[in-house]
């Protein structure tokens, strides 16, 4: 139902517009006799009452605040910009119609009041407004669609930088993520450590229990290395195959290290038998630096994978740092 308030301090005119709306059709007629009032009406002011409103019909001269300050006030508020207000006059000089147009107006009715001239002006108003209200529904369905398509982006960019079988990050994510950790402790004249882990006799595995024994195995190791991970700055990645590597900011290689023997012990404790008897471990190697000109991040890295190998070539399940 569509709620027109009038505003009009004569108590003559006011009734004649509201017989002449009722008999146009419109049901929820609201009177106000200042502006004063119309602005408690519309909830303006403290302790009004909120009354939702489609139209206004506004004389110009009002006892207090007069018709031009009142709109000026309604359309300064964004919740009622869209509201049209049409202003009653008998004042039809350029001036006072400029500064109703100024303030905001949609449109002018001249007094003495016309029922044919009333009917047209708040109809096409009324039409108008509709359009604008639909349109505006449009435009905020559109807005809602966009952060949806925004969202789902961001759900697929994020999907695109899991390892599908571990569900640690994978190889991509980390070389985004090395290379702005990189960069951060190059600015920042911080340690940066990297963790290398690559999983013993894995081949052997695969090939006495099976490739899907082998497929739990690496959900089961990714896990345990994770679990050795304490601040929000560390991850671990599948870095390819039975190899993970983990970047950890501002740690230094004794810290590294300390970690390092943390993710051997926990890969131990998963006590994953396989062969005749064999249980899963790994090899570490461990790098760091505080990055300056003279090094790059593939330094570290082969820095990483050089102690890896020593560990290999010692006899496996052990923590080697360069
Ligand atoms: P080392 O102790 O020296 O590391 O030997 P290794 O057998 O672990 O290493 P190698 O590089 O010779 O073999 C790695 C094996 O890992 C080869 C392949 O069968 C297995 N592998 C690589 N990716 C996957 C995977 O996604 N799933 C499974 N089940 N096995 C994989
Ligand atoms: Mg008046
Ligand atoms: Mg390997
Ligand atoms: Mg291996």
């Amino acid at each position: 139902m569509v709620s027109i308030l009038v505003v009009e301090d004569s108590e003559e005119i006011s009734q004649l517009l509201s017989r002449h709306l009722t008999k146009m059709g419109y049901k929820d007629i609201v009177l106000a006799a200042s502006a004063e009032e119309a602005m408690s009406i519309m909830g303006l002011v403290h302790g009004g009452i909120n009354k939702e409103i489609e139209l206004i019909l506004m004389d110009i001269g009002l006892p207090g605040v007069d018709g031009i300050g009142a709109c000026q006030k309604i359309k300064s508020n964004q919740r009622f910009d869209d509201v049209p207000i049409i202003m009653v006059t008998g004042d039809t000089s350029v001036t006072s119609l400029e500064a109703a147009f100024a303030a905001g107006a949609i449109d002018y009715i001249t007094k003495p009041l016309k029922m044919l001239e009333l009917r047209a002006r708040v109809g096409s108003v009324l039409r108008l407004k509709q359009e604008m209200d639909r349109r505006k529904a449009r435009e905020r369905e559109l807005e809602a669609l966009t952060r949806q398509l925004k969202q789902s982006n961001l759900i697929l960019t994020n999907l695109s930088y899991i390892d599908e079988l571990t569900g640690v990050a994978n190889r991509r994510y980390f070389e985004n993520y090395f290379d702005q950790e990189w960069k951060k402790a190059f600015r920042g004249h911080k340690f940066i450590s990297m963790i290398m882990v690559d999983i013993d006799f894995f081949k052997q595995l695969n090939d006495t229990q099976g490739h899907r024994f082998g497929d739990e195995c690496l959900r089961l190791v990714a896990g345990a290395l994770s679990d050795a991970l304490r601040r929000p700055g560390d991850f671990i990645a599948r870095f390819g195959g039975e190899e993970f590597v983990s970047v950890l900011p501002d740690t230094t290689l004794d810290g590294a290290a300390v970690i390092g023997e943390t993710m051997r012990t926990n890969v131990m404790d998963l006590n994953i038998c396989f062969a005749t008897s064999k249980t899963v471990s790994v090899s570490i190697g461990i790098s760091g630096t505080i990055p300056d000109k003279s090094k790059t991040l593939k330094w570290l890295l082969s820095e990483a994978d050089h102690a890896l190998l020593t560990a290999k070539k010692s006899g496996k399940n052990q923590v080697r740092v360069f």
